[in-house]
């Protein structure tokens, strides 16, 4: 016999159209699917049992047919500056991280995508432990309902026992997730398949209701499925450049041998002409003398210069057995003036929970069933998931 729990449908998969026609199949009306979508978002439950306007009866078949389930958490560790990883587990053996930066005027969630990563990139950590499984669009939202969850739960005690918020009470919101960037382990658009329908529910005005600006998706350059992106969705587009020529991109991000910079760039303004769109933010890693001289920098000035584009400098955050160095301060700077000085728009990414090795490019999670694919460099008739 099978077990009728392991056949039950996690809603937080489920975006309106689709939870809608499921809730026809239960027999209900299609607005029930908004009134469970209020229940499970604005007020963050996942229990049938409490939402009181739906007939007692629909309750009976949901909690037979389906569920509302977040991953489980397998560990939380909190920095010294407010940051929050959450490790989540995948399934007994396999986890994945998430990372909550509070900060004075927002709340950003750096979600993950997959288990592990293919890509490959040369200066990241996830790269280090291989490629294990895409995350299903459930694991995807069930990250941002499982921290705004627990990060209102908190604010509710905090609230009854009169505890003033951190910062004085000027920012009520610092404790909230205002924002959410695809920034943590994956690589989103190798996850195309499940990570779209998340993103639907993310700005879904029944869903998070988040604006498109405040959800940023963060790419290493799937050529491709940045084009058919365009098609489905219209959030602020990030891409990993981290190099100016190719040559030495081939080195950091092995899909560049794929899809070289002018053919990434191309989509890129594609993109924000589709979407109308405001800009694109390049992430840009500062690797002691590997991409950091001024005259790479003014390279990249002149690869961006009158486009829509903003560069994101992040100081490299190491990792063990890494033959990378951050750059020094001061490079960082003298590089940030080149681009400024030719008007190409540039800021350096302040580094938040390293001590809980939470800082980008850190996250490790845990995958044991490491399988050999790889993107990039080592690229064998792979499997992108679409
Ligand atoms: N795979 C996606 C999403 C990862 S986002 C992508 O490549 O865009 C995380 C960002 O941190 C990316 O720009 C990534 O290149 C960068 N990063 C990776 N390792 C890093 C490290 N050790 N230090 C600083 N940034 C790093």
């Amino acid at each position: 016999m099978t077990d009728p729990v392991a056949q039950r449908i996690n809603l937080l998969g489920l975006p309106r159209p689709e939870l809608t026609a499921f809730v026809a199949q239960l027999g209900s009306q299609p607005f029930r699917a908004r009134q469970l979508m209020n229940w499970m978002y604005k007020r963050g439950t996942g229990s049938f049992a409490e939402m009181s306007d739906l007939a007692k009866d629909f309750r009976a078949r949901l909690a037979l047919a389906a569920e509302v389930r977040a991953p489980e958490v397998a560990a939380v560790q909190r920095s010294a500056d407010g940051t929050r990883k959450w490790l989540l587990r995948a399934d007994a053996a396999q986890a994945f991280e998430m990372v909550f930066i509070p900060e004075p005027d927002r709340g950003t969630l750096c979600i993950s995508s997959q288990v592990g990563c293919a890509l490959d990139c040369s200066f990241c950590s996830t790269a280090q432990q291989g490629y294990n499984r895409n995350l299903t669009t459930a694991e995807i939202v069930g990250q941002v309902w499982l921290a705004a969850r627990e990060l209102e739960r908190e604010e509710r005690i905090r609230i009854a026992a009169g505890v003033p918020a951190a910062g004085g009470g000027s920012a009520p919101e610092e404790r909230h997730v205002t924002n959410v960037v695809l920034m943590g382990m994956g690589e989103p658009l190798a996850n195309f398949r499940n990570v779209v329908p998340a993103l639907h529910i993310l700005l879904d005005d029944f869903g998070f209701d988040l604006s498109r600006r405040r959800v940023t998706l963060s790419t290493s350059g799937l050529v491709p499925q940045i084009y058919r992106l365009a098609e489905e969705t219209n959030v602020a587009l990030a891409v990993s450049l981290h190099a100016p020529d190719d040559a030495l991109r081939n080195e950091l991000v092995p899909i560049n041998r794929k899809h070289p910079i002018a053919e990434l760039l191309e989509a890129c303004w594609h993109y924000l002409d589709e979407q109308n769109g405001r800009s694109v933010t390049f992430e840009y890693v500062m690797l002691d003398e590997v991409n950091d001289s001024p005259a790479q920098a003014r390279a990249l000035a002149r690869l961006l210069k009158g486009h829509p584009a903003k560069v994101n400098l992040i100081p490299f955050n190491p990792f063990p057995g890494t033959r990378y160095r951050r750059s020094p301060t001061a490079v960082i700077q003298r590089f940030r003036d080149e681009l400024l000085q030719r008007g190409v728009l540039a800021t350096t990414r302040r580094t938040r929970g390293e001590d809980i090795d939470a800082a980008c490019g850190q996250l490790a999670g845990r995958v044991i069933d490491r399988t050999t694919v790889r993107l990039g460099n080592k690229v064998i008739g792979v499997a992108v998931q679409t």
